[in-house]
């Protein structure tokens, strides 16, 4: 039963690791999936947060530089005026060369001078007045200038402002440096191309801001250019910017400072103002190195798993192993128990049998010899009792048998044993019963088996006891020596009258 049972559950557990195997060697290669895609999601994440947030700082830098250069030019108009209003004094012609002395750069500059009562025009080197010059400020002539001013001066009017392509250049000139020495991580940078042609084709934009490729800053764009995947990412990116002023896509770019070209995640935002659409991008070899190493460390946690899993089984084989055992020794000790107790017992009286009484003496006289206090023993022996057989049967007999275990057993020490030595001889072993008391002991079980007459069918059937008590000697060979003492003190005990004790000193 015990093998089958231990086979039993050696393949249940063989079974569940199986099943587990091939479990977890599915759920390995899904765990490797799933964290690998979520890997790539996240860097994903992680970069395009990253593009967008620079191309949009970016941005805002433009804007803020923007505004910086029309405060500037404003100012600047307002210091020429105040230099106008103060020329030195001298003759109309004097003042004329003053004027165009102060407006000689005619980058920074736009002025115009004329006499509004003659009619005359004065100084208009960019020929606004060809122009239809001068309009109103309203009109929408002005939109050209970031700041302006219209004067009277020494009885001439003079218009000056600083155009609004000097802003332009000044600010596209302080981004494109600040864009040149930009470092990014992952070898990013930001690049800007102008859109020139909304509606695309070969010169739709010009490369202006190109960290990377530096030496085409100037160069015209087509959107029909593509990469090495035969995608057309200038065309994506137009459209993008043109659809929702702004994108993320892919191409494949050369890597910066290198030849080697890979797969690029860019964000392009337009700024309208320039036409200028703000780029920035990122390869994506990385993201990919990344989820080889995210699949490794997957692997490595899901195959701890897996060990764990197994450790986990042979752990519980061991367990159902020793709960087996367990079981095992439970059963067989209480059948040896039950067994023992049989060989131990005798079935009629239920006191001891000679065989535990002797094995008892044994062990008893063993002590002895190392040392310890002999055991009181006393053999007793039911006085006249084949009279009771013979004169009330053999059941009866039985009956006293038991009557007198129970009135012996009652009236001793539930430390002393008692063994049926033989027919109606009894043994009754008192440890730590010294001799002085082993007499009055004895001779008060004597009196109380007396005083308890037996009672068959309605009979009362007197009993009475003799008792012979020994005690272990030095220089005895055996608990025999001992006992053959109490033998004799016993036959004392019956030749001197029985029902009574006698002790062999
Ligand atoms: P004494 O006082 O000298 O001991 O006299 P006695 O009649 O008791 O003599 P003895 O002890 O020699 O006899 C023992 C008798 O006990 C003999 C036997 O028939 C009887 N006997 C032994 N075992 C049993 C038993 O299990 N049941 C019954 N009913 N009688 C038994
Ligand atoms: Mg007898």
């Amino acid at each position: 039963m015990r093998n089958k049972y231990r086979l039993l559950s050696l393949l249940m557990i063989l079974l569940t690791c199986a099943i587990a195997g091939i479990f977890f060697g599915s759920f390995d290669r899904r765990i490797e999936t799933v964290y690998g895609d979520n890997t790539r999601d996240a860097i994903f994440e992680v970069k395009k947060t990253f593009l967008q947030h620079t191309v949009q700082n970016q941005i805002a830098r433009i804007d803020a530089s923007e505004k910086r250069h029309t405060n500037l030019a404003l100012r600047r108009v307002g210091e020429m005026n105040g230099i106008l209003n103060a020329a030195p004094s001298g003759s109309r012609d004097e003042f004329i060369a003053f004027f165009r002395e102060c407006f000689r750069d005619g980058t920074a500059w736009t002025a115009v001078l004329w006499d509004p009562v003659a009619g005359n025009v004065l100084h208009d080197p960019k020929g606004l007045f060809r122009k239809g010059f001068p309009g109103t400020p309203d009109g929408g002539e002005f939109g050209d200038f970031s700041a302006w001013k219209i004067g009277d001066f020494r009885g001439l009017r003079a218009f000056f402002g600083v155009p609004g392509t000097a802003v332009e250049e000044a600010v596209k000139g302080e981004i494109a440096s600040e864009i040149h020495l930009s470092r990014f991580p992952f070898d990013s940078y930001i690049w800007v191309n102008e859109v020139v042609n909304y509606e695309g084709g070969k010169n739709y934009a010009i490369r202006r801001i190109h960290p990377n490729l530096r030496d085409t800053e100037g160069i015209f764009l087509s959107t029909e250019t593509r990469d090495v995947k035969g995608n057309r990412p200038y065309l994506t990116e137009l459209e993008g910017v043109k659809k929702d002023g702004k994108l993320f896509f892919t191409y494949h770019f050369k890597r910066k400072n290198s030849d080697e070209i890979s797969e690029k995640l860019t964000y392009a935002e337009l700024y309208g103002k320039y036409d200028w659409i703000v780029a920035m991008g990122i390869h994506l070899d990385d993201i990919f190195t990344a989820i080889l190493k995210a699949n490794e460390e997957s692997g490595t946690a899901s195959g701890r798993l897996i060990v764990l899993f197994l450790l986990l089984m042979v752990a519980l084989l061991g367990v159902s192993e020793l709960v087996l055992l367990f079981l095992e020794g439970k059963f067989h000790g209480e059948s040896r128990k039950g067994l023992e107790d049989e060989l131990n017992r005798d079935p009629l009286s239920g006191a001891f049998s000679r065989r535990a009484g002797e094995t008892e003496m044994a062990r008893a006289f063993h002590s002895f010899t190392k040392g310890a206090l002999p055991p009181a023993i006393a053999l007793f022996d039911i006085d006249h009792f084949k009279e009771v057989n013979d004169s009330f049967g053999h059941d009866a007999g039985d009956e006293v048998i038991k009557l007198i275990v129970r009135t012996v057993l009652g009236s001793v020490r539930t430390m002393d044993s008692l063994f049926r030595w033989g027919g109606d001889e009894f043994l009754l072993l008192a440890e730590g019963l010294k001799a002085e008391h082993a007499l009055p002991v004895a001779e008060n079980i004597v009196k109380t088996v007396a005083e308890h007459p037996a009672s068959v069918d309605g009979q009362s059937i007197p009993v009475t006891i003799s008792v012979g008590i020994a005690f272990f000697r030095p220089g005895d060979r055996g608990y025999e020596d001992a006992m053959k003492r109490a033998d004799k003190a016993l036959y004392r005990s019956k030749s001197e009258g029985r029902n009574r004790a006698t002790m062999e000193p």
